[in-house]
């Protein structure tokens, strides 16, 4: 077989064509993040290989784990070089020929004409090594697996293919990545220059990176370190070593050591912004987890529950096995202590923030408040603390003021009110026009106002807090406080035994009139106690869901039907009276039942859903033309 057979074209996925484009045309100005990447994805490799030798006896033996830089400033060519578990030719094709993280591709797709921005996002989504090709018009990777005898030769002038052959000369354990800098790149030969970038981004990197016989970074593990010896740079530098995030700030950070019962060390971040709520894949190398400062794992998500995804760090505690699968560790003892203790003071920061630091807090709550609150449904035994963190809109919080938390509600509200109530609602404004609340405000009861639905459904899985009950107000169940100032008469809005309706001429028939007319298309027909000034409302029978919930079943769930709700009539609206007086006759029925039928429609487009369109449509229009018909012409 000649040379020339044994060499191997590819074609790069499409993806990564789009990519590799974007990188070797982006003006992004940062390339050092080049340097940060590479040295990263070698360092990784020393991890696994490390984690190899620990677990199989004949691939030991004394050469230290390292990382060297080599400059060749007369060529232009900078080497990247570790001795760590090396590729193998399958490797090379699978791993440097596609995105294998979902992450990326996402990150392709959303892309603005931004590129500046978006670029500095690269990092976070394993595009790490084809950022080669910012600096580079032609990158070579010689690697040899530590599983095989030969090594290979991989090439490519990041356009649109690369070619792997069986490399000529004999190569020790690794890789060696090599960069043909573009010209106007000669700076990353520069030793200077190199030394600038590793100590600015690769510090923390736990395995020596050289140039020549010098070590350039500290390879410092801070979380061991007192915390009276560091300083808010060194946390912050740390972040963004872990992050990949060069200048960003975490917005909080927890150092944590612990001696007994288990001695850990733990400092957790949490970023600035959420990633996912920009519609990126989840936080992907969030958690590491070490045993005495060696990487166990780089993406331990079972170290905190999904609901704390969004946090970034590393915990390392000598008491961990050090080569046991992710399985085993998930039912290791020492590992479910650590987590539980982790949530516990992650949890217990977040509250000490809320009532210290209002500002921060709410900062935090608006990025991460939608992912920290399904831990309501999912962490039974924290529930009422993460219950405890979240944030509502209320009839009590004014535009511009802070949201309200449970406790602050609860501070407000009396000691006989039993219940929480809620009303949820598309907005804002939908939520203020249900007419539901008529009778809050006049008897000064506060609603928490849910325009996500997302919160309702975290309100009513919680069912009771502080051993109050939450109720949402559109339930024919709920009940008002029995204070001794109350207005008189108005007990319990459910009490239909005590009819209002006595007093008002006719009430009874206009009931009936309006359960004729509805007939099938409600629930019931009955006095309303709730209602002050608006002659109708539609409520939920004790038992089923609120209607904002019942929405949202309806638009996910397919034939899912809405239950049938009762529908309140205010017998001291105008309306309801002089509908009453004209029952005396029999003449003004049908109109009473065109009238029924009206103010259901109005009812249900109130709450946002569709009555029957054309049946509104005529009525509306009969009406005008009866009005209409009883105008005159003739100026008066
Ligand atoms: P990521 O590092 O986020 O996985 P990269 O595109 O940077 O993404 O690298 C892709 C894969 O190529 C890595 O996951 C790793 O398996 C392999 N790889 C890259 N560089 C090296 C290296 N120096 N030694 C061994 N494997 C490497």
């Amino acid at each position: 077989m000649s040379q020339a057979a044994d060499k191997e074209q590819f074609t790069f996925q499409t993806e990564i064509k789009q990519l590799l484009h974007l990188l070797s045309h982006s003006l992004y100005q940062n390339r050092e993040i080049t340097i940060r990447e590479l040295v990263s994805n070698a360092s990784d490799a020393l991890d696994k290989m490390r984690f190899i030798q620990l677990n199989e006896e004949e691939y030991r033996d004394e050469a230290a784990l390292e990382i060297v830089l080599k400059p060749d400033e007369e060529e232009r060519v900078l080497s990247i070089v570790d001795n760590g578990n090396g590729l193998t030719h399958d490797e090379l094709v699978e791993n440097l020929g596609t995105i294998a993280h979902s992450g990326s591709l996402e990150f392709l797709n959303k892309l603005s004409g931004d590129a500046q921005a978006d670029l500095s996002l690269i990092g976070q989504f394993g595009v790490g090594f084809y950022s080669a090709f910012m600096l580079a018009d032609r990158v070579e990777v010689l690697t040899r697996s530590y599983r095989d005898e030969t090594g290979w030769r991989w090439e490519s002038d990041g356009t649109g293919s690369f070619s792997i052959e069986p490399a000529e000369e004999s190569l020790p354990r690794g890789t060696c990545v090599r960069l043909h800098l573009k010209e106007g790149h000669e700076e990353f030969t520069r030793e200077e220059r190199l030394k600038y970038i590793i100590r600015k981004h690769s510090s923390f990197v736990p395995h020596p990176i050289k140039l020549g016989d010098e070590q350039l970074n500290e390879q410092r593990a801070i979380w061991s370190e007192p915390k009276s010896q560091l300083n808010d740079e060194d946390y912050d530098s740390f972040y963004q070593y872990l992050t990949h995030r060069a200048d960003e700030k975490p917005l909080w950070r927890l150092h944590l050591s612990a001696d007994s019962p288990i001695q850990f060390h733990a400092l957790i971040y949490c970023p600035e912004t959420n990633l996912e709520s920009m519609g990126f894949g989840r936080v992907e190398h969030g958690m590491h987890l070490c045993a005495k400062r060696i990487l166990v794992q780089d993406d331990c998500r079972e170290l905190v529950p999904e609901y704390l995804r969004f946090l970034y760090g590393i915990v390392d505690s000598a008491d961990l096995p050090l080569n046991v699968s992710r399985q085993a560790l998930q039912d290791d003892t020492v590992f479910r202590k650590i987590r539980k203790v982790l949530i516990k003071r992650v949890l217990d920061h977040l509250a000490k923030m809320a009532a210290d630091q209002t500002d921060e807090y709410l900062r935090f709550y608006e990025q991460f408040g939608t992912i920290l609150r399904e831990g309501v449904s999912t962490d039974f035994e924290n529930r009422e603390k993460i219950a405890k963190l979240m944030r509502f809109q209320s009839s009590e919080v004014n535009e511009g003021e802070n949201p309200t938390s449970l406790d602050e509600y609860l501070e407000r509200a009396g000691d006989d009110q039993k219940q929480i109530y809620y009303l949820g609602g598309a907005d804002l404004a939908a939520i203020r026009k249900n007419p539901n609340l008529e009778i809050f405000r006049k008897k000064n009861l506060e609603v928490l106002y849910l325009a996500d639905p997302i919160d309702e459904i975290m309100l009513s899985n919680l069912h009771t807090y502080r051993e109050k009950q939450l109720t949402s107000i559109d339930a024919a169940d709920v009940e008002f406080p029995q204070t001794e100032d109350s207005d008189s008469g108005e007990t319990d809005a459910t009490d239909q035994s005590e009819s209002a309706d006595a007093t008002t001429p006719g009430f009874e028939k206009v009931v009936n009139l309006f359960k004729q007319a509805l007939g099938e298309d409600v629930e019931d027909v009955r006095a309303s106690k709730r209602l002050t000034d608006s002659p109708v409302c539609l409520v939920n029978p004790e038992g089923s869901m609120s209607t904002q919930m019942q929405k949202m079943l309806q638009m996910t769930t397919k034939d899912f039907q809405m239950s049938k709700r009762i529908l309140e009539i205010n017998p001291s609206a105008p309306l309801i009276k002089r509908l009453g007086d004209l029952s005396g006759n029999a003449d003004h029925d049908d109109f009473i039942r065109q009238c029924a039928r009206q103010l259901f429609a109005n009812a249900m487009l109130l709450e946002g859903l569709p009555p029957n369109v054309e049946e509104v449509v005529n009525r509306t229009q009969s009406f005008m033309s009866e009005l209409a018909e009883k105008r005159s012409p003739i100026i008066t």
